[in-house]
């Protein structure tokens, strides 16, 4: 079918079998991640821009993060209308004063066609600040292209994510200077264990850290503080760094949710802590699209940057003008144009955004006080392109679109908006077929990929 170059896939197979490229299937049985044979011919502009502009966004959240009018204000309304909201505000409410911050972000963005369908620039399709995930494993792609593509004249990007997630917990970790253990706080069940485990197996061997994992609930159970600190089994925890807690389900009980507060009262760092976690809503990533909002943080050249990365946000009620000039809702406007719009809830980690007629449907059945639980975002389009991806094994020709996440980590002394640490590199694609809404690795609607300069 298609002229392009791709790798042998039983080499790919092996060699992402051999590093750790991998997940749990449903049975429990092992099986690589599904990733592309061939890299992305990716644009200059957009990779660059794509990269500065993320670790702008790392210090806008931080400084959002910190600003409790700004939170307090903003959520007032979703905190009314989702409980989930108002639990991180409870947990919010015991939090210590003076903690430093630590960020393991990443940003997503897409390739989009310009106004003039010629130029590419990137789309912002939400900062992730809590539990960026498959670090390492994007890390494991990008390695095994440049290993199975020897012979290739390629320019890949680098992408040592996984190092730099690392680095940046042993950076926070030296700077507490305390004595304790960095306690990873996992869902029950996680399919995604195998990146996790690199990580942790960094932190132990090239930072000579301790680490435990455990879950929301276990904590609320085992944990205590005892003179402000953190303890768990009678460990210390110098640092709780949260690949769960993102969703509602990860709170099996009031165990879990004390859990939180724990974490938040004590003087352990928490990765994200619960103000961050709220500044990293749906509402408020709307809040901040525009130039104006933008300069309550930052400097007008880059409030213009920013917003230049931006699409269009609605809620539901909003009123808004249209070209012909009439007054229309927001939700008014989706459904007349409903393949432009998807409609998002204040969710994290993936299959919760509705898209097309499911989101007619949803509009449909929406009650009038579940509204601000809701955001409305203009749908990023893109030029679709050819790729190969392997998948259970299987080679797959499609065509494609793309999504681009630079991590970006930083760490912040308290009080202060200026970080000591602030580093973008490392990056996680991920490839689609283009006519596929979601954008779940793990839930096998995308595979990872590597950048082609
Ligand atoms: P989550 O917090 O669940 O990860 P996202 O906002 O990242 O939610 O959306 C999930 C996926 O849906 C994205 O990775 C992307 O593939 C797709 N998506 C989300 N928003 C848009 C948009 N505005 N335009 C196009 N695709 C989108
Ligand atoms: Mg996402």
């Amino acid at each position: 079918m298609s002229n392009i170059y791709y790798h042998d896939p039983r080499q790919a197979k092996e060699f992402l079998l051999a590093h750790g490229a991998i997940r749990y299937d449903k049975d429990g049985l092992i099986s690589h991640l599904s990733c592309s044979l061939t890299p992305w011919q990716a644009d200059a502009a957009f990779i660059e821009e794509s990269m500065e502009t993320t670790s702008l966004w790392t210090k806008v959240y931080h400084a959002v993060a910190s600003d409790d009018e700004f939170l307090y204000r903003e959520l007032a309304q979703a905190r009314a209308a989702d409980p989930f909201i108002e639990n991180l505000f409870l947990a919010l409410g015991a939090e210590a004063a003076g903690k430093p911050a630590l960020y393991l972000n990443r940003n997503d963005c897409m390739p989009a066609l310009g106004e003039d369908g010629q130029a590419i620039w990137p789309k912002q399709v939400e900062m992730n600040l809590m539990a960026s995930a498959l670090g390492e494993a994007s890390s494991v792609v990008w390695r095994m292209h440049r290993f199975v593509g020897q012979e290739q004249d390629w320019r890949l990007l680098d992408n040592r994510a996984g190092e730099n997630l690392a680095a940046a917990i042993a950076y926070a970790y030296q700077k507490l200077a305390v004595d304790g253990i960095v306690l990873m706080l996992v869902p029950i069940g996680e399919v995604s264990v195998f990146d996790q485990r690199i990580t942790e197996t960094r932190l132990v061997e090239e930072h000579g850290l301790s680490t435990r994992r455990t879950s929301l609930e276990e904590l609320g159970r085992r944990g205590e503080l005892r003179g402000g600190d953190l303890y768990f089994d009678g460990v210390r925890v110098a640092i709780a760094y949260f690949r769960s807690g993102y969703a509602p389900f990860h709170y099996t009980n009031a165990y879990a949710w004390e859990a939180r507060r724990l974490i938040e009262a004590s003087s352990a760092i928490s990765v994200p802590s619960a103000r961050t976690q709220l500044a990293n809503t749906k509402l408020v990533q709307q809040v901040l699209s525009t130039e104006e909002a933008l300069r309550e943080y930052v400097g007008p050249a880059e409030a213009k940057r920013l917003a230049k990365t931006c699409v269009r946000f609605s809620k539901l009620d909003d009123v808004i003008v249209t070209a012909e000039g009439s007054q229309v809702t927001g939700a008014e406007l989706a459904r007349a144009n409903y393949s432009d719009w998807v409609l998002k809830p204040h969710r994290e980690g993936g299959g919760n955004n509705f898209f097309g007629e499911q989101m007619l449907k949803r509009l449909d059945e929406l009650e009038d006080k579940d509204k601000a639980a809701y955001i409305l975002m203009e749908k990023i389009r893109q030029q679709p392109f050819e790729s190969v991806r392997l998948i259970d094994g299987e080679l797959k020709f499609c065509r494609c679109v793309t999504e681009l996440g630079f991590f970006s980590t930083a760490y912040f002394e308290p009080g202060t908006l200026e970080p000591d640490l602030l580093r973008t590199e490392g990056y996680l694609l991920r490839t689609k077929d283009e006519g596929v809404d979601e954008g779940l690795v793990l839930g096998g609607f995308s595979f990872l990929d590597t950048v082609l300069l």
